[in-house]
């Protein structure tokens, strides 16, 4: 990973700075007016990075707007990149890729065939959004999203070769755009609907030890409150079945009456503020998009069930070395075992073939949506305890 120093230089130079090495870990730069205006530097400035700074060098940290306020140098360039990855010459696929897919895919009511491995291209969409968490606290997280773009199989575990590759220089822009053996590349459009479908469960999955965190300390301040007005309420003198074993007058039990109304209701606001107090909202806004184009080895499937059948394919990445997995059709992650619809042959993760709660009926969510067919009523969303760990 390259440093804070590496990336500001870098940045700085191709906007136009003149940008010089200064002990210790620091940067001189002579900064044209774009830059001294998007920074709010003098045109000679001196930036330290390290923890000890150069004499009258100026910190330079990562903050919330990204370092150093180069994010306002930067503005939309560099959000959007296209690159052709050349993978080592390989002229055999791996020998035991069909035995691979099979060990991998378990058809709980159907089977499936692998008819050929053939060499094929493809395009790998990295997608990376800028992660903001606002709660009795504020986090900020970097959450990437890698899909194929020819059969929408997940491919997260080749964010990091893939990137990797990239960071070697071993991949070139391609200037024609018009290589047929490539899929058509996706809409902005088909990106965010896809996005808007993927993420949350993922971004709840990511937050999980947060809101776990968030849950101890709501829980704690739960039971301080519970502990103050227990206390309180057994302080109050009136209790019930004392009333007639005592002389106690009316007005008496009155007030006792109103001083335990007060706490009750004086406990239930509290609890109200603390659950207010630790809600969370998650925010996750696409800073990047990475169509890295590359050779793959294609696995050529076909789903059988009673008389019907359907294509599929499955690629192996030969920069990274790996297969992806194959998603659900409805709520597209990626799992091992799946169960197949009888109208389309869709691939089902165990979640979205289960039975209506309601009345009972199994119905494929790819069809038919949330709604179940016989009852109408519509079903929640997967739950994250529901989710299979990408990937896993
Ligand atoms: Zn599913
Ligand atoms: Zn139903
Ligand atoms: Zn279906």
């Amino acid at each position: 990973m390259r440093s804070l120093r590496e990336v500001t230089a870098d940045v700085l130079t191709l906007a136009g700075a003149v940008v010089e090495a200064a002990a210790p870990e620091g940067l001189e730069v002579v900064a044209p007016m774009e830059v001294r205006q998007a920074l709010s530097i003098p045109e000679w400035s001196l930036l330290g990075f390290g923890t000890e700074l150069p004499y009258g060098a100026r910190r330079v940290a990562l903050e919330p707007d990204g370092i150093f306020g180069l994010r306002r140098l930067i503005q939309d360039r560099g959000r959007y990149l296209r690159m052709w990855l050349q993978p080592e010459i390989s002229a055999k696929p791996p020998r035991d890729l069909e035995q691979w897919i099979a060990q991998q895919i378990t058809l709980e009511n159907a089977t499936f065939r692998v008819r050929e491995v053939t060499p094929a291209k493809t395009r790998y969409l990295l997608l990376s959004f800028r992660l903001a968490v606002v709660s009795d606290e504020k986090a900020e997280d970097l959450i990437q999203l890698c899909v194929n773009e020819s059969n929408l199989a997940i491919a997260d575990s080749m964010v990091e070769p893939l990137l990797k590759r990239l960071a070697e220089g071993n991949g070139w822009n391609l200037v024609d755009g018009s290589d047929f053996d490539l899929p058509p590349p996706w809409s902005a459009r088909r990106v965010e609907e896809y996005s808007t479908k993927v993420l949350p469960p993922r971004v709840k999955l990511r937050l999980a030890p947060f809101l776990a965190g968030m849950e101890r300390r709501m829980e704690r301040d739960l039971q301080r409150l519970h502990t103050y007005h227990s206390e309180l309420r057994d302080q109050a003198k009136w209790q019930p079945g004392a009333k007639s074993a005592s002389n106690v007058g009316q007005d008496k039990i009155k007030g006792e009456l109103s001083k335990l109304d007060w706490i009750e209701r004086e406990y239930f606001a509290k609890i109200a503020d603390t659950r207010r107090k630790y809600s969370a909202t998650a925010e996750a806004r696409l800073d990047q998009v990475l169509r890295l184009e590359t050779e793959v080895w294609r696995v050529h499937v076909t789903i059988l069930r009673k008389k019907m059948s359907r294509p599929m394919h499955a690629d192996f990445c030969k920069i990274c070395g790996t297969f992806e997995r194959l998603p659900c059709d409805s709520c597209r992650n990626s799992g091992k075992t799946f169960v197949v619809c009888d109208e389309k042959l869709h691939l089902l993760c165990p979640v979205c073939s289960s039975p209506c709660p309601s009345c009972g009926k199994s119905f494929c969510r790819a069809c038919r949506g949330t709604f179940c067919p016989r009852c109408a009523q519509r079903l929640q969303n997967r739950s994250i305890q529901d989710l299979p760990h990408p990937e896993g």
